[in-house]
């Protein structure tokens, strides 16, 4: 079964439910082409933006339609037709409606990745910039994670090739919000920042939440151990929280963003645990090592953004 995703040059498509806020069809995508314009556009990638009832509108958060969104729109339940005849499955209710949620799926036969969004930007506006970025990199990590090689051996699901959940949502988390540190633009039209204040306050969340855990990154790798997690509550606390921490740290010995992107072309050819050897010079388990040392040494500073010199300070400069 060859795979067939895109990593160059496809265009999204994007629908949205008949109503949908104009202004904020716009934040979404925006946010979305910003972050591919650099990375690169992968695909076959379609985005579903669902109007769920009982949203309220906040008034007083910005209206002005400042482009034509240009999204496919429909009704909630021809949403779902289309969504279906994309990934090619007949079942009804095989979009999630609940409200709330932001996620990516993707299907084999055809190749393609779906992201649906039934969160209200009334509730959370930073979600409308951040989180589709998070969502993008979940269709970066498919298009780069999965090989012929993968395939073949049926690898596919197990970390071998995709990288451990803690990787998987880590990096997800941490490339969408620092990221959006790096480009106060994308804030420019709402009125939430994400400023070394708010960064630095969610990640000594993150921290906080991983120690709080006592468990480590490492109990959050496969599918079994997502389950696991799941049963006492912890997914959050070790395969986002830790995840993203793990992250500050890896990008503190790579340096860059730029560095720190340059796993994901590797990981098609070599698998994710020599890509990770190679980007972040050693092998999985050294790192693990390390990495619970730079937990135990990382103090928590909630009240004030961390200095300079802290933890995750590094990342202030922008
Ligand atoms: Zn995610």
């Amino acid at each position: 079964m060859p795979v067939k995703f895109n990593i160059n040059d496809f265009e999204p498509i994007y629908y949205s439910t008949t109503g949908y806020p104009e202004f904020w069809e716009c934040v979404y995508r925006d946010s979305i082409e910003h972050f591919s314009k650099i990375w690169g556009k992968v695909g076959p990638l379609y985005f579903f933006l669902i109007k769920i009832n009982g949203w309220e509108p906040n008034l007083n958060s910005q209206q002005k339609p400042f482009a034509e969104s240009k999204f496919i729109r429909k009704s909630n339940s021809n949403l779902e037709k289309e969504y279906c005849r994309i990934v090619n499955r007949s079942e009804k209710n095989c979009v999630n409606r609940e409200g709330g949620n932001h996620g990516m799926s993707w299907s084999l036969n055809p190749n393609t990745m779906v992201i649906t969004m039934t969160m209200s930007p009334y509730q959370d506006p930073i979600q409308f910039v951040i989180g589709p970025i998070h969502e993008y990199m979940h269709a970066y990590q498919t298009v780069y994670g999965y090989s012929e090689k993968a395939v073949a051996s049926n690898q596919m699901g197990q970390s071998l090739w995709r990288g451990p959940s803690w990787w998987m949502e880590g990096s997800a988390t941490f490339v969408s919000s620092l990221y959006c540190y790096q480009n106060p633009v994308l804030f420019e039209d709402i009125t939430d920042r994400w400023d070394w204040e708010a960064y630095s306050r969610d990640l000594n969340t993150h921290l906080n939440n991983y120690k709080k855990s006592r468990k480590t990154i490492q109990q959050g790798a496969t599918y079994d151990d997502w389950n696991l997690l799941e049963n006492e509550n912890l997914v959050h606390e070790i395969i986002y929280s830790g995840g993203s921490i793990a992250c500050v740290f890896l990008i503190q010995q790579c340096r860059s963003l730029q560095k720190f992107m340059e796993i994901f072309p590797l990981i098609p050819e070599i698998g994710w645990g020599e890509a990770f050897k190679k980007s972040f010079g050693m092998p999985v388990e050294a790192f693990y090592m390390k990495f619970q040392k730079f937990v135990a040494n990382a103090k928590v500073s909630k009240e004030t953004p961390s200095e300079k010199e802290s933890w995750c300070g590094f990342l202030k400069e922008r």
